[in-house]
């Protein structure tokens, strides 16, 4: 390996210590540190390959999220509504619901976020300037699709940004993480919607399942091996299908697109029972 650069955001190999760590030799169970190893930046980017499969996911996941809270918010505008529920009762019960503020919130900021890095990676107008979000009033599908075309000029020019540190930090901090560190002293209401967050509260639907496959992955502690690959169908017919491990000391995850193996084919077979149930959320609380 001749790259010993550390990822920017200062992930660490959860369970590995070094040996001045207090923590060393201690099973990850009565740990206090989570790890202190840092991992290592992918190749022909400042931060590491797990964190430039989830930042490439979301802004892949974007416009149907955007398209999902858009239909929520506004149910009548839309015949694009994925979780439609049609709940039996009284006449009363007809009447509109009001609306979710933070419907309403995550829908305009995460759109104007989105239209913001599509500007500032066109035309060089720093993502701090405000730009409109969606007009208001906007169905699900004009919200799809304006998502969809900002997302895609971010996506095209993703292996840019990974190598600025400055805009890597940026970008992954409203895609990746819960809150944005410079919010955090604001109170919750005050702060900005991310990318992460918005699909905590609002997941999209998935068929995900369970391989009958073990685990490839053969990195640090001995390998994984365990029965823990979930298999995400593409959301989208131009999408990826996904392969994750879900082990929680383990971080290994290919697309389809990845050709160092047949990873379809491998993970074709599926699980009659999950032999291991995550206890943690899809995405990283972090
Ligand atoms: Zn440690
Ligand atoms: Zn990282
Ligand atoms: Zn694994």
């Amino acid at each position: 390996m001749a790259h010993e650069r550390e990822c920017v955001r200062g992930c660490v190999k959860r369970g590995e210590h070094f040996a001045g760590c207090s923590n060393y030799g201690r099973a990850p169970v009565d740990a206090e540190c989570r790890g202190c190893v840092p991992v290592e930046a992918r190749e022909g980017a400042l931060i590491c390959d797990r964190d430039y499969r989830r930042l490439r996911r979301l802004l892949d996941d974007a416009p149907d999220l955007i398209g999902l809270i858009r239909s929520k918010a506004d149910p009548s505008k839309s015949g694009w509504n994925m979780d439609r529920e049609i709940v039996g009762g009284s006449r009363a019960d007809l009447a509109p619901a009001p609306v979710d503020a933070d419907l309403v919130d995550a829908g305009e900021q995460l759109t104007s976020r989105l239209a913001e890095w599509s500007r500032f990676l066109r035309h060089g107008v720093a993502p701090l300037h405000r730009a409109p979000g969606l007009a208001p009033g906007a169905g699900a599908d004009v919200a799809h699709a304006l998502a969809r075309e900002y997302a895609v000029d971010i996506l095209d020019r993703l292996d840019d940004v990974v190598n600025d540190r400055d805009n890597v930090l940026a970008l992954c901090s409203w895609t990746l993480d819960q809150w944005i560190h410079d919010e955090l002293d604001r109170s919750e209401e005050d702060r900005s919607w991310t990318l992460t967050r918005a699909l905590n509260r609002w997941s999209l639907v998935e068929r995900a399942w369970w391989a009958a496959q073990p685990c490839p992955n053969e990195d640090g502690m001995g390998g994984c091996g365990l029965k823990s690959v979930r298999v995400f169908p593409p959301r989208t017919p131009a999408g990826r299908t996904r392969f994750v491990c879900q082990s929680p000391a383990c971080d290994w995850e290919r697309d389809d697109t990845d050709d160092d193996a047949p990873w379809a084919l491998m993970f074709s077979h599926r699980m009659g029972q999950p032999g291991f149930v995550p206890e943690e959320p899809l995405e990283d609380v972090a």
